[in-house]
C-alpha cells in the first residue's frame, strides 16, 4: 500500500471507526467513510479537518445495494474496512435490529465490492471474540480459544434475547464473509479483526460528553453509581481502542495478515470490582462511587486465549487495563466538567 491508497471505512462515525479514520489519515491514506446522514458526515469532516477525508451517506447497511453507489462513485478505493454493525442490547426485535443489519450489511458490502469494486485488493471486517466462543465458554477457565475457534450459537438461541442476539450477529456475519470468499472467489483478500470489549478514550475529546457507546459505558456507567447502589456484576476480556485501530491497519498492510483472524485481547477478564479499584486508586473526585470490596477481583480468570498467531502478526504490546481505564476517565471528566 502506498500513501496515495484510498481506504473505505463503513460506519465511520463509530467509536472504533473514528480512531481508524484518524489513524489512516495520520498515515497519509485517503479515506472515504460511510455515515448514516450528511449531518453526521459534515460533523466528522469538521472534526477531522483534512482534505484526505470525504464521506458517502449509507443510511442503512441492511438495504440491498446499500454500498453500490459508494463504490461506483469511488473507483480509486483499493481497501475496504467494514466496521458498521449494530452494537447495543436495547431491542425487542433482535432479528430486525441486530441480526439483519449485521448479516445483510456484510452481504451488501461484499456484493458491492464484487460488482463495482473489482480493483479492491484487501477487505477487513470488524468481527468480535463473540464470533469465536459463547459467553459461557469465554468465562470458562478450561476452555481454549484460538484464531480458528467459532461460537457454535444457532439461530434459535440468537433470537432468544439481545445479548445472544449480538453474539449471533457477529458470528453469522463473519461466517457469511468467509463463505462468500469460498463460494464467490472474489479478487480481494479477506481478514478480520476480532476484539474483546473495547475500552479507551474517544477519538475526539468532545465525543466524551454524556452517555457513551455500549463498551465505553461499562466504565462511565460505574462513575454515575452512588454508594448505596448495587455494583453490576460485569466481567469480560478487554482491549484498548487504540490497539483495535492499529490492528485494522495492520490487517490490510501486512502480507502475514492475509486471510487471518486477528484476535484482540489484552489481559485476562476484568471485573467491575477491578474497574472500581482502578477508579479509586487514580481519582479522588469519585468518592461517591461505591468501593465494593477492594482487592477482591470478584471474577474468574476467563478462558485460555491462545493468540500467538495474532501477536506474531501485530508485533506490538497491548495497552493495559489500568492505562486504558484511566485515560478514558480522564477524558470523560474533562469533557463533562
Ligand atoms: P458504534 O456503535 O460506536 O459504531 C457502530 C457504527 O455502525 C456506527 O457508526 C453506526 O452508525 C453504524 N451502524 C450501525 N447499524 C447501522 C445500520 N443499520 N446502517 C448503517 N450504519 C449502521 O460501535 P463500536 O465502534 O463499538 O463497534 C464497531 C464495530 O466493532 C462493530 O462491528 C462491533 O460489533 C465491533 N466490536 C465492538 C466492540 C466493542 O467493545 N466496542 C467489541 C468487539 C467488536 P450510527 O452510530 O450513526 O447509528
Amino acid at each position: 500500500m502506498t500513501a496515495s491508497t484510498t481506504v473505505f471505512v463503513s460506519g465511520a462515525t463509530g467509536f472504533i471507526a473514528k480512531h481508524v479514520v484518524k489513524d489512516l489519515i495520520k498515515k497519509n491514506y485517503n479515506v472515504v467513510g460511510s455515515v448514516r446522514s450528511s449531518e453526521k458526515g459534515d460533523h466528522l469532516a469538521e472534526q477531522l479537518n483534512s482534505d484526505k477525508f470525504c464521506y458517502e451517506v449509507v443510511a442503512d447497511i441492511s438495504v440491498p445495494g446499500a454500498f453500490d453507489q459508494c463504490l461506483k462513485n469511488h473507483p480509486e478505493i483499493t481497501v475496504f474496512l467494514h466496521t458498521a454493525s449494530p452494537f447495543h442490547f436495547y431491542t425487542d426485535n433482535v432479528e430486525n435490529d441486530l441480526l439483519k443489519p449485521a448479516i445483510e450489511g456484510t452481504h451488501n458490502a461484499l456484493n458491492a465490492i464484487k460488482k463495482y469494486g473489482p480493483q479492491i485488493e484487501r477487505v477487513v471486517i470488524t468481527s468480535s471474540v463473540a464470533a469465536m466462543a459463547s459467553f459461557e465458554q469465554l468465562s470458562n477457565p478450561n476452555h481454549v480459544v484460538n484464531e480458528n475457534s467459532w461460537n457454535e450459537i444457532n439461530w434459535e438461541k440468537a433470537i432468544s434475547n439481545p445479548f445472544d442476539g449480538y453474539f449471533g450477529s457477529k458470528t453469522f456475519a463473519e461466517k457469511a464473509a468467509w463463505d462468500f470468499v469460498k463460494t464467490e472467489k472474489p479478487n480481494f483478500i479477506l481478514s478480520t479483526v476480532n476484539p474483546s470489549y473495547v475500552f479507551g478514550p474517544q477519538a475526539f475529546d468532545e465525543d466524551a460528553k454524556g452517555t457513551l457507546g455500549t463498551s465505553a459505558e461499562v466504565i462511565t456507567g460505574l462513575l454515575r453509581l452512588r454508594k448505596e447502589e448495587d455494583i453490576p456484576n460485569q466481567r469480560a476480556t478487554f482491549i484498548d481502542v487504540r490497539d483495535v485501530s492499529n490492528a485494522h491497519i495492520v490487517a490490510f498492510e501486512s502480507d502475514d495478515a492475509k486471510e487471518k483472524r486477528l484476535v484482540l485481547i489484552a489481559a485476562k477478564e476484568f471485573s467491575s470490582q477491578e474497574l472500581l479499584d482502578i477508579i479509586h486508586s487514580n481519582f479522588d473526585q469519585f468518592s461517591e462511587v461505591p468501593v465494593g470490596k477492594p482487592g477482591t477481583k470478584s471474577g474468574q480468570d476467563g478462558c485460555i486465549m491462545d493468540t500467538k498467531e495474532t501477536l506474531n502478526i501485530l508485533k506490538t504490546e497491548f495497552i493495559g487495563l489500568e492505562k486504558s481505564v484511566v485515560d478514558s476517565i480522564q477524558q470523560y471528566s474533562n469533557a463533562n466538567n
